[in-house]
């Protein structure tokens, strides 16, 4: 794009053949590059320096840098630019005047908004040349020893987070692990750090001095530290306060050191700085990933345009972290860990590894079961309802409609013809001789012949019709929409189909009466009184027969 815009610039300039829209096209191009907004983005990018005394892949110093990734690593309107003292393997004052001219040339052409320190000589470094390199550049500083007082005094335009230690609070700890501790050997190097440690840990030691004594381990050569590590007396702990500059002025990684220490003791190691995962129990630590994350934060309060001053200087909080896999070897009482303790290297059980995905399905399982038993009882509840309601509507002998349901239906029924004029009519049956039959053959039988006769009696009557057993051998016929003569009809075809059907080769017939539905006074009695003196005039005149009434 770029290339393509400079050629048509030197045509134009040559005054070559380009016709009138090149032309065009290349105003486009150069108002485009005025003002595009990246133009602008790019003039508007504050820049951050990160200063940090070590190197990178010293542990310490890669979590703050990890910590202070974690608040740029989406700003793309922040450039980080990052510088590496490497004091842990050269410091004084010819190295730092030789540093200074390093970045003064470095970043000659680079105005910062805002500078990140890590730890002390950083800050030292920035203090004696911050007016030479960087004027006016405010300062966040991270990971030192202790609040900074002495060297804040005078200073504008410096804000931070200081490591707190606690080294009173990891003794403790280690003394309420381990009650029956007699003594502690502590592990220092002549660094700065070292000194502060040793100092700091000196301060302390009378609280403890009833309970346990302290052994200074302070620069002592990797060989002297093995050896005396080796056989120390019963009831001690370690405390790997720093060692990272052998007294021949090598220096080891933390990693290195811990493994120096604890590979050397069969007692448990504990530390005042975080070194937990390396190989020590664990220790009442800060975490440098915080102050990184932190310092990031203070930074961005003032590209933002707060003032440094106006913001206060913190100190950096402290937890309890452990190596899990540590404390399970060194037979540690879990009890006796302060709640809300960091563990590293603890297994994950499978419950807490799936938490989410457990009570996700859980949940919609037990939302299921609630569901299916909920349908079920309804289900259950629906057709026991339904049986008692067929039971409270139906013989049991035969199943057909008993004398309850007719009451109910027939009134609907009646009305209905009342109102529309609609021919009714309505039989009553009555086998005959029956009680001979339940005489003769038994009264099983009897049931038997019962059944046959209603299913009958199903069979030749339409669905609408209401055939309904209201006695012992007694059946009422209410025929829907059926006149008189089709009414005879069908209590003829119901007499001559029960006669011929001989069940168990028994000979059964059945006397009817006949009536029809006449006038709107007429009830379901009335028709019934009127059909029974038509049935009585069947059996007197020799029963098998109808009567119509
Ligand atoms: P008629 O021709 O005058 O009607 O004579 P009948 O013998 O049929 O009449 P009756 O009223 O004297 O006898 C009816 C008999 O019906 C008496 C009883 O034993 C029988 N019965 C009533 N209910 C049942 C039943 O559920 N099962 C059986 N097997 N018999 C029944
Ligand atoms: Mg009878
Ligand atoms: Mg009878």
């Amino acid at each position: 794009m770029l290339e393509s815009f400079n050629l048509l610039i030197i045509l134009w300039f040559f005054n070559l053949n380009v016709s009138r829209i090149s032309k065009a096209l290349c105003l486009i191009g150069i108002l485009g590059i005025l003002l595009c907004p990246e133009g602008h983005t790019i003039d508007k990018k504050k820049r951050v320096l990160v200063l940090h005394a070590y190197h990178q892949g010293f542990h310490w110093t890669d979590r703050i840098m990890a910590g202070v990734h974690s608040v740029f690593n989406d700003r793309d309107d922040v450039e980080l630019f990052v510088t590496y003292m490497d004091t842990k393997r050269r410091s004084g004052d010819f190295y730092f005047g030789q540093l200074k001219e390093l970045l003064r040339t470095r970043y000659e052409f680079v105005k910062f908004d805002a500078i990140i320190s890590s730890d002390d000589h950083a800050l030292d470094f920035l203090l004696d040349y911050r007016d030479d390199l960087f004027p006016d550049t405010p300062i966040i500083f991270s990971g030192l020893n202790a609040f900074p007082a002495d060297r804040l005094s005078g200073q504008k335009n410096i804000t931070g987070i200081y490591e707190s230690y606690d080294v009173e609070g990891t003794i403790r700890l280690m003394l309420e692990l381990h009650p029956e501790t007699k003594n502690i050997l502590a592990i220092t190097d002549e660094t700065r750090s070292g000194n502060i440690f040793k100092n700091l840990i000196r301060q302390v030691e009378r609280k403890f001095s009833n309970r346990v004594q302290i052994h200074y381990f302070h620069n002592m050569s990797p060989e002297d530290l093995q050896f005396t590590l080796a056989s120390p007396p019963e009831n001690t702990l370690v405390l790997w306060a720093i060692y990272l500059r052998t007294p021949r002025g090598t220096t080891l990684t933390t990693k290195e050191s811990v493994r120096l220490v604890t590979e050397s003791t069969s007692k448990p190691t504990y530390c005042i700085w975080d070194v937990v995962g390396q190989g020590v129990v664990g220790g009442k630590v800060t975490s440098p990933n915080f102050q990184g994350e932190v310092a990031g934060k203070l930074a961005l309060q003032i590209l933002n345009g707060v003032p440094a001053d106006d913001i206060p200087i913190v100190g950096s909080p402290l937890d309890n972290i452990f190596d899990y896999e540590l404390v399970k070897k060194f037979n540690i009482n879990e009890e006796l860990i302060p709640n809300n303790s960091i563990f590293l290297n603890k297994p994950i059980s499978v419950y807490e590894q799936y938490k989410v995905y457990i009570w996700f399905y859980s949940s919609i399982l037990t939302l299921l079961i609630i569901t299916i038993l909920f349908l079920t009882t309804t289900l259950v509840l629906r057709q026991r309802k339904e049986k008692y309601e067929k039971m409270a509507m139906h013989d049991p002998l035969t199943g057909l409609y008993n004398r309850h349901y007719l009451d109910a239906m027939a009134a609907k029924k009646i009305a209905e013809a009342a109102r529309y004029h609609l021919p009714m009519c309505l039989l009553v049956l009555d086998l005959d001789k029956f009680k001979l039959i339940n005489d003769t053959y038994g009264h099983p039988v009897g049931d038997i012949i019962l059944k046959n006769v209603s299913n009958l009696l199903k069979k030749h009557c339409r669905s609408e019709d209401i055939v309904a057993r209201i006695g012992g051998e007694e059946f009422v016929i209410l025929l829907d929409r059926c006149d008189k003569e089709k009414a005879i009809e069908k209590a003829n075809l119901l007499r001559s189909s029960i006669e011929a059907s001989k069940p168990n080769d028994i000979l059964v017939t059945i006397s009817i009466g006949v009536t029809e539905f006449i006038s709107e006074q007429q009830d379901l009695n009335g028709l019934l009184e009127k059909a029974d003196k038509a049935l009585y005039q069947a059996k007197d005149e020799g029963r098998n027969r109808v009567v119509f009434k």
